[in-house]
């Protein structure tokens, strides 16, 4: 068969490793060099030019939207579908081993996943158990203890301490915690990696089996693997396996997840003969953006060095803009946004990245009030938001009563007179006789040791439950989903309360319905539809949520875009202490890290590359009078371009056509003040005469409809 069309639009380096022998294969290359190509190439050729079956191959890579968008690509070039391969992340893969040897695992057949929310409320839930007093032993403390010693493999019993007391109440906190997990059949995402590892590493057959079947073993972005990761991969592959990892050291940006790019060594010890291939051709940014990137990054002393070249285009000088603060740094933003897509190109093509989740929420605003369409990744997601939890935790204590962590989200939700002394007695008999909060609360009905109210209520809960469990059986998964929404009481509680909100959570709930009803469901793995839902649920939540036909704007973290690349980029915030963070200003090793992260996130621009920063910042509540990031030093001057509009600070990015003066005396952007709200902003005026509504953005009371008739608002 004729392969050579795999090698096409490839350089001669990338050439060399998709179509390397079958030994271990290293690719360390620099950002925008063909990595992800190159990898996605040579499962390919390994399909076609080694007859390799897709069944036998294993790939890993860092989202699961890099995962599809890879089989797509590979679908495209070999021309036929590749459903059986195994392609996914270190969790999603996990996962889908313990789902299809849950026994082998040790893990009751109807687990399930606990996101980080959880895992925090049953650290708390072990430390108040253990009569501990929770000011002092942290349960978030707690959560960082456990996660940090599953990632470096560690069951308690493994950990090693020393005569420090500390160290050794958080280890009891460790153990219990595992038996509360085991009891209810919960997995946290730590949990997964160690839990497959575990069953790899111990169980002989399984591993043979595995290692027969996956005779090829690939990775992307393997700088970011941490220790259980590794060892993970290394059950996986045999002697007779083909294993192939690409990354690039100066993108590291995990080591606070345990990442170690120490692997990165390591793999050529563990794997002898390890051929190694280095890229240096940037396809991806213009000259002017990658020279500047590559003038950041070498600042580090921690690296493996690398050059990293392109013959593109010089392309336009970065344009950085001081702001006056926070909402103007997303005005401009959004502005430069606007002329972009009037100039004829997609809002998809623009990223805006920030360091921390929380700087979302002013670009969100700017976009929402200009009718940009835009979509966040990471933060709070769909299956994120309370009223959802509340409705995920009722399917999950129907499958599994023993779960007490949904046990104790929704006892009392919607409020059904099951307050907190009733709990406490549950609670306290679980405790002293080793029960689930289930089991507890029949066993307390059954001795009738409740007040009469009391039992009644819990009584009533139970039953609606086991109902509930029962009904199921015969319905399809959506209808499930409605049968719950509808028995609980969720949706008659949030459609009778006012107010956008929960409007917004009924929306929210019905959307709900939908999800379950679009789930499409990976065939191969056994599993009811329902545990599959809630996996997916507590696994793969966020990675788009908007609709995905609407052209918008991205807007995501900078660890969350890594891999990725965009025409346009905005690295919003960077100023000191966010930018890089104020855990790093006095700590070299992290301050390389945000340094790596600064160099991620310029390299994901192709052509234009916005850089801002604002002089004053309200951020998590609190306003800060701020100073340039250290890194925007480290650009070299003559590939920046300053914009400012100086003298006008803030108002001055009101732009002509922005401006709509009013009957009202109000226009866009005047300043204006409120007895009770304080300083604000107009936003937007719509309606007529006496109806007339001002939309402000107050700087302490946030943005409010304000009818101007009896707002009394004075122009300052
Ligand atoms: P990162 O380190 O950010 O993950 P990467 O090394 O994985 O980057 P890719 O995403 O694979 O790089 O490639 C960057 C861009 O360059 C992509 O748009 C890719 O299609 C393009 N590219 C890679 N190699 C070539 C080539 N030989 N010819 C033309 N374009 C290429
Ligand atoms: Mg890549």
């Amino acid at each position: 068969m004729d392969v050579s069309h795999l090698l096409d639009g490839l350089n001669e380096p990338q050439r060399k490793a998709v179509a390397a022998e079958e030994g271990p294969l290293l690719v360390l290359a620099g950002a925008g060099s063909g990595k992800t190509r190159v990898l996605t190439h040579r499962v390919a050729w390994l399909v076609q030019a080694y007859s390799y079956s897709p069944l036998s191959i294993l790939a890993v890579t860092f989202t699961n939207k890099a995962a599809s968008e890879m089989r797509g690509r590979i679908e495209q070039m070999l021309g036929f579908p590749v459903g059986g391969m195994w392609m996914g992340t270190f969790h999603g893969l996990s996962h889908r081993m313990l789902r299809s040897h849950w026994r082998e695992a040790g893990l009751p057949q109807n687990f399930q996943i606990i996101d980080s929310d959880d895992q925090l409320r049953v650290v708390k839930r072990v430390i108040k158990n253990m009569e501990l007093d929770d000011s002092y032993w942290q349960p978030k403390q707690g959560q960082y203890f456990i996660n940090h010693q599953k990632e470096a493999g560690r069951r308690a019993a493994d950990v090693h301490v020393g005569p420090d007391p500390q160290q050794q109440q958080w280890v009891k906190v460790y153990r219990e915690y595992e038996v509360h997990c085991q009891r209810s059949g919960l997995v946290d995402f730590a949990e997964l990696l160690l839990r497959t590892w575990e069953m790899m590493h111990n169980n002989e057959v399984l591993r043979l089996q595995y290692r027969e079947r996956f005779r090829a073993v690939l990775v992307d972005e393997f700088q970011d693997t941490n220790s259980i990761q590794y060892r993970w991969l290394k059950e996986f592959v045999g002697s007779q396996s083909h294993i192939m990892v690409v990354g690039d050291d100066d993108q590291s940006i995990y080591s606070w997840r345990g990442a170690q790019v120490e692997n990165i060594r390591k793999f050529e010890k563990d794997f002898r003969g390890t051929e190694m291939v280095r890229l240096e051709q940037n396809y991806r940014s213009t000259s002017t953006i990658l020279n500047a990137a590559n003038a950041v990054i070498s600042r580090n002393e921690a690296r493996m060095g690398k050059t990293l070249w392109t013959d593109g285009e010089e392309g336009e000088k970065i344009k950085l803009y001081a702001a006056f603060n926070e909402v103007d740094e997303a005005r401009f933003t959004v502005d430069c946004i606007r002329v972009w897509v009037n100039e004829g190109n997609l809002r998809s093509e623009v990223a805006i990245l920030y360091r921390s989740n929380a700087q979302s929420r002013s670009f969100e605003e700017a976009l929402f009030n200009a009718a940009v369409p835009y979509r966040v990744y990471g933060g709070p997601r769909f299956f994120e938001r309370s009223e959802i939890k509340d409705a995920l935790s009722y399917l999950r204590l129907c499958l599994n009563h023993e779960d007490d962590t949904s046990f104790e989200r929704i006892v009392n939700v919607p409020t059904r007179g099951i307050g907190n002394r009733t709990l406490d007695i549950v609670r306290q008999k679980a405790r002293t006789s080793g029960i689930t909060m289930w089991q507890a609360a029949t066993s307390l009905l059954q001795e009738d040791l409740l007040t009469a109210r009391a039992s009644n209520a819990l009584r009533v809960f139970l039953e609606m439950i086991d109902v509930l469990s029962a009904q199921m059986m015969g319905l399809v998964l959506h209808e499930q989903v409605e049968q719950v929404l509808a028995q609980s009481g969720l949706l008659e509680f949030h459609g009778n309360a006012k107010g956008e909100k929960a409007e917004t959570r009924v929306e929210n709930l019905k959307e709900l319905v939908t999800a379950a009803r679009n789930y499409y469901r990976d065939e191969e793995v056994e599993m009811d539809p329902l545990s599959a839902f809630l996996a997916h649920a507590a696994l793969e939540a966020g990675e788009g949520q908007a609709e995905a036909w609407e052209d918008c704007v991205q807007l995501m973290s900078l660890h969350a875009a890594k891999g990725l690349e965009f025409p346009m980029v905005f690295l919003s915030g960077m100023e000191e202490g966010l930018f890089p963070s104020q855990h790093a200003l006095n700590d070299p090793t992290r301050l390389e890290e945000e340094r790596r992260l600064c160099y991620v996130g310029m390299t994901r621009a192709m052509k234009q590359l916005y850089i801002s920063y604002a002089e004053v910042r309200r951020l998590y509540g609190r306003e800060n009078y701020t100073s340039p990031s250290r890194f925007l030093k480290e650009i070299p001057a003559e590939a920046l371009k300053e914009i400012r509009t100086r003298g006008g600070g803030f108002q001055s990015t009101w732009r002509a056509q922005d401006v709509d003066p009013l009957a009202t005396g109000f226009s866009l952007g005047t300043r204006v003040r409120h007895d009770k709200f304080g300083e604000g902003v107009v936003m937007n005026i719509e309606g007529k005469g006496e109806h007339t509504r001002a939309q402000v953005n107050f700087e302490s009371a946030g943005v409010k409809w304000l009818v101007l008739s009896f707002a009394r608002l004075t122009r300052l």
